[in-house]
């Protein structure tokens, strides 16, 4: 099956630090036949890399540690990912866990003191509510 994978986890150096969170289990997809499609919210919706690490709020609005406000950019990605999950025909994701915008079931409090709370990131969010299926890069053992 075609599954939208957070790019980082197939060794792309996007994130924030400009390094790549490269994932064995989650390469080892393809090789069980299925086709990954690699996205990256926070770069599609137009931030640099590396850019300063951001947390959600608890209002949901997305800040920077400089104290941007960047919520605009990362809405933006999600729509632009989950178009393509659309086009692609992808009923899957394996995201990067705990990111402001890949994170599902918990992420970071907004506080920048490594705090978790439930809750998801805004592209795992705007996925999941459109009826996509989001795992953590964790849990890719448990896909057939
Ligand atoms: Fe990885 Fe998602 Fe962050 Fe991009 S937005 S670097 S894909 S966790």
């Amino acid at each position: 099956m075609k599954i939208l994978v957070s790019a980082c986890l197939l060794g792309v150096p996007c994130r924030y630090d400009g390094k790549s969170k490269k994932h064995p289990e989650v390469e080892a997809l393809r090789a069980q036949g299925h086709e990954l499609i690699p996205v990256c919210p926070e770069v599609q919706g137009g931030l640099s890399t590396p850019r300063p690490p951001a947390e959600r709020q608890r209002d949901g609005r997305v800040v920077n540690r400089e104290g941007t406000d960047v919520t605009a950019q990362y809405q933006a990605g999600a729509e632009i990912v989950l178009n393509t999950a659309r086009e692609q025909g992808c009923e899957l994701a394996v995201l990067k866990e705990r990111s402001p915008s890949c994170g599902s079931g918990e992420i970071y409090d907004g506080t920048f003191t490594g705090q978790l709370i439930p809750g998801d990131g805004v592209a795992a969010q705007r996925l999941r509510q459109a009826g996509i299926k989001v795992l953590g890069e964790s849990q890719a053992e448990t896909i057939q």
